[in-house]
């Protein structure tokens, strides 16, 4: 499997990192081996030191497909979850002013973290999902899949014309602002829709 993750999705995060609004997706890759599920902890790459947590809206492919049209990207779906897309900013910064490729600021082991995933037709609206990131107690991160530039069937519409997507794909939609720092012992829980699917520690 693959992972596939948007860059720049919503427009206050572009804004807080001082990147300009993209007219189509933002795209880059995590390999399986970047991802640590619920529960497990994250620890911090000694390469770094400035990890921030990005929490995203992550969603499961259930059919292969290429070149999928946006009005038939809902058939390739059924579930959504949370998970943190851990980035070393520091690394990243250093990339991105050479042009250099991400890998090493957004693909290393440990930085894809999945919680748990909701059926969408359980969801109250699932064109309009809440979602919240909590670090120790407080809450630092609060989303709505409405306000993304390129929701999750331009996404898929997108994407599948470069890489045939295959059932167990993830898909990392991006995150709404305020990203932020993680330190040993931090504790991130994520909600969506009041529920709790991601729950981990840093170490
Ligand atoms: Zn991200």
């Amino acid at each position: 499997m693959k992972i596939v993750c948007i860059g720049r999705n919503y427009a206050d995060h572009a804004k807080e990192l001082g990147n300009a609004v993209p007219d189509e997706p933002v795209v880059f890759m995590k390999p399986s081996s970047a991802m640590i599920h619920n529960s497990k902890p994250f620890f911090i790459p000694a390469f770094t030191n400035d990890v921030h947590y990005e929490l995203e809206l992550v969603y499961r492919i259930t059919n292969n497909g290429r070149h999928i049209e946006e009005q038939f990207a809902h058939r390739y779906y059924d579930s959504v979850g949370l998970g943190i897309d851990f980035t070393a900013r520091d690394i990243q910064q250093k990339l991105k002013a050479k042009g250099l490729p991400w890998e090493k600021a957004k693909a290393f082991d440990g930085s894809a973290a999945m919680g748990e995933y909701v059926a969408l037709d359980s969801l109250p609206d699932p064109k309009n999902i809440n979602f919240q990131l909590f670090k120790n107690g407080e809450e630092v991160q609060t989303g709505q899949s409405s306000h993304m530039l390129h929701d999750i069937d331009a996404i898929i519409a997108h994407v599948s014309q470069y890489f045939v997507l295959t059932v167990g794909d993830l898909i990392f939609t991006g995150t709404p602002a305020g990203v932020g720092k993680v330190e040993i012992g931090d504790h991130l829980l994520g909600k969506l829709e009041g529920k709790t699917l991601l729950d981990l520690r840093v170490k």
